[in-house]
């Protein structure tokens, strides 16, 4: 009983902290066109995830990231549960995207670059548009389906992402309810092998974790 409540508390969507850090999106979200200055903590999140990355791949993602935070509580059910398009992952694909997304950020900066709340107001439009395609997807395949191509996310696994991998003992009967409790839908029982979890979209939530009958899976 205490370690099925153990586990339990290990779950993203078990973790307090993160159903306020999803609060904290609404609220900028709700709120950034008329306090522009709230628009700030985009570039704040952003460069947390580039300094967590150098650590830990993409841990902030998992653990930190507000908007993510809010796909792993309040969004969750309304989330799909079908598997994000193939397309949608692939590095063309997602590094177009950061292309794209970046240099559309980049021209309208640049617009009033004296203007604090001009720069406010637009990492706010950033992060409003993108959160609307991020529901999108979320409600067609899964809460956290944004980020199988989210542009920071691609970032910060291209830097971190095999740093200090989960490991996965012989323990494992690939029975598949990992894959199940991964936010991402990672095919976490196909590293048997090699025993470590190397994938660079890994966030460390240890919802897998948490999630394994075997105890298989350790940070
Ligand atoms: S839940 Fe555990 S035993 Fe099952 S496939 Fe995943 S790591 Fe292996
Ligand atoms: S593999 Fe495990 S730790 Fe990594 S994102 Fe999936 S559930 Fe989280």
């Amino acid at each position: 009983m205490a370690t099925a409540i153990a586990r339990q508390r290990k779950t993203p969507s078990g973790k307090a902290y993160k159903w306020s850090l999803g609060l904290l999106m609404v609220t900028v979200l709700g709120l950034g066109w008329k306090y522009p200055y709230l628009g700030f903590m985009v570039p704040l999140v952003m460069v947390a995830g580039l300094i967590g990355s150098l650590v830990k791949g993409r841990v902030v993602c998992g653990n930190f990231c507000p908007r993510g935070s809010f796909f792993d509580t309040w969004f969750k059910p309304l989330g799909g549960s079908r598997t994000v398009p193939r397309l949608l992952t692939t590095p063309l694909f997602r590094w177009s995207l950061l292309a794209v997304l970046f240099s559309f950020m980049t021209f309208q900066l640049a617009m009033d670059i004296s203007s604090a709340a001009h720069w406010g107001t637009v990492f706010w439009r950033v992060c409003l548009v993108t959160t609307i395609i991020a529901l999108t997807v979320g409600v067609l395949y899964r809460p956290r389906a944004w980020c199988s191509f989210c542009p920071m996310g691609t970032i910060q696994g291209a830097i971190g992402g095999a740093k200090h991998a989960l490991t996965i003992s012989s323990a494992c009967t690939g029975c598949g309810i990992c894959q199940k409790a991964c936010p991402m839908g990672h095919d976490i029982a196909h590293y048997r092998e090699s025993g470590k979890v190397n994938n660079s979209d890994c966030m460390h939530c240890g919802a897998c974790i948490a999630a394994c009958p075997r105890n298989a899976l350790k940070e």
